[in-house]
């Protein structure tokens, strides 16, 4: 029987793999002119980084994560990045100088989530985390990064939706009248919102589901209750938000599936990705250190899924070409000529110059010619009997199809200004 891969976990190679690291490389420069570090944590974490965290009614830790039991612990394969980056933080004092710090971390997440498109088991995100830093500056400032992660690959259809779920003060009392709201209509709830009720009487707000969406409809709205100073740093996010050119949108309904938010929380979404449309997302958490039982230090972060902007960029048409190509298909008959090419074509690729060769030494030109095609080589070179005689190869423009002799005595230095000039 074939063995495949588990269900919603994909094998990345050739051109598609190509593509993503080319996506990656770019997405890290412009963490870099933010100013932002790279961190990674590892795959598995104790269930203690999540579990009584990001909160236990949450759907990541009530039905989604992948446990793995051994004799005496329990671990979890990481289904989020802002946890685990809470943990290193507080386990590596990186908040101790007191000063705004920022980290960013590109790493697979596990969740166990009914596969879709846009929706995987394992998948992708890049994160970025700005600690000790409790200015709504800093929020507008990731809201930015992310605006400008998106921008720079051309992408302009999509949706910037900001919030504020307030403070532990003002979220109470909200929390109270919004469950007054939902009381009577609990019935009309599905399951899971009934569930909600008690404990996360704000995640109703977030139900995809028909009904739900339509009684949360005409739900008292977060905005009317924030205290005066929630509202205030509101504010101020959205007037930075404008002046560093960001569009954006009021949505009172965005809470994030999460437990630990505070004030700002924004969510990116497109209709370039079908039903699973939220591009990324994120949000101020200033509560989740104490929840580790640490001192208590500001933060605000977002989580961009890897495998969603690549939907979006092959959508529009903006990932660039699948494969990379050798400038040089080294064609090489007889032994005499392999003897030559062989150790040329390592120390072209010394130089760090692709150059194809083949070691098969029972072929002929007709089929290396071929191979220089399909691997999409710039030129291929030719030596045989005849060129040997001459002292000469043969160096043709496989595009242009034009071909020129080169004196074995220049070669290398030929084909390396070729090189040079190749794209
Ligand atoms: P979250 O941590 O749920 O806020 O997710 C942050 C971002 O990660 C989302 O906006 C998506 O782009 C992406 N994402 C979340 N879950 C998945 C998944 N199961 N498969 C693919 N991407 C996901």
């Amino acid at each position: 029987m074939e063995i495949r891969s588990v269900r919603g976990m994909s094998d990345l190679f050739g051109g598609e793999l190509h593509q993503w690291s080319h996506v990656e490389g770019k997405i890290k420069e412009i963490f870099k002119s933010f100013g932002y570090s790279e961190i990674r944590t590892p795959v598995l974490e104790k269930i203690e980084v999540f579990s009584g965290t990001v909160g236990d009614e949450t759907d990541i830790v009530e039905k989604q994560m992948y446990r793995v039991v051994t004799d005496s612990e329990t671990y979890v394969l990481r289904p989020e990045g802002t946890a685990s980056f809470m943990r290193a933080v507080i386990e590596h004092r990186l908040n101790s100088s007191g000063q705004a710090s920022r980290f960013f971390y590109y790493l697979p997440m596990f969740r166990h989530e009914r596969p879709q498109k846009g929706r995987l088991r394992q998948f992708h995100q890049f994160g970025a985390e700005l600690i000790n830093d409790a200015s709504p500056e800093a929020d507008a400032e990731l809201i930015t990064v992310l605006d400008q992660i998106y921008k720079s690959f051309g992408i302009s259809e999509y949706q910037v939706r900001v919030n504020s779920v307030g403070c532990n003060q003002c979220r109470n009392s909200y929390k109270e009248t919004l469950k007054q709201f939902f009381k009577p209509k609990l019935q009309e709830l599905c399951e899971q919102c009934q569930k909600r009720f008690d404990r996360a009487a704000m995640r109703i707000l977030d139900c995809k589901r028909e009904t739900c969406r339509d009684i949360a409809k005409s739900a008292p709205l977060i905005t009317h209750c924030l205290c005066a100073d929630c509202k205030a740093h509101h504010e101020k996010m959205k007037h930075c938000l404008t002046k560093a050119n960001v569009t954006f949108e009021e949505d009172p309904y965005i809470v994030r599936g999460l437990d630990y938010y505070t004030r700002t929380a924004f969510e990116f979404t497109s209709n370039l990705l079908g039903a699973q449309d939220a591009l990324g997302g994120g949000g101020r958490y200033d509560g989740l250190s104490a929840r580790f039982g640490a001192e208590s230090f500001p933060a605000v972060g977002f989580g961009l899924g890897m495998e969603r902007l690549m939907i979006a960029l092959q959508e529009k048409q903006l990932l660039p070409e699948t494969a990379s190509a050798p400038v040089f298909f080294f064609a090489p008959i007889g032994e005499k000529a392999f003897e030559i090419l062989y150790p040329l074509s390592l120390r072209l690729k010394r130089h760090g110059i692709w150059c194809d060769m083949s070691y098969d030494k029972t072929k002929g030109l007709k089929w290396f010619l071929k191979q220089a095609n399909r691997v999409n080589a710039k030129y291929s070179l030719l030596l045989g009997d005849e060129e040997l005689k001459n002292n000469i190869a043969v160096l043709k423009d496989m595009k242009q199809g034009s071909q020129e002799n080169i004196p074995l005595a220049s070669l290398e230095n030929e084909l390396l200004r070729r090189a040079q000039h190749a794209p």
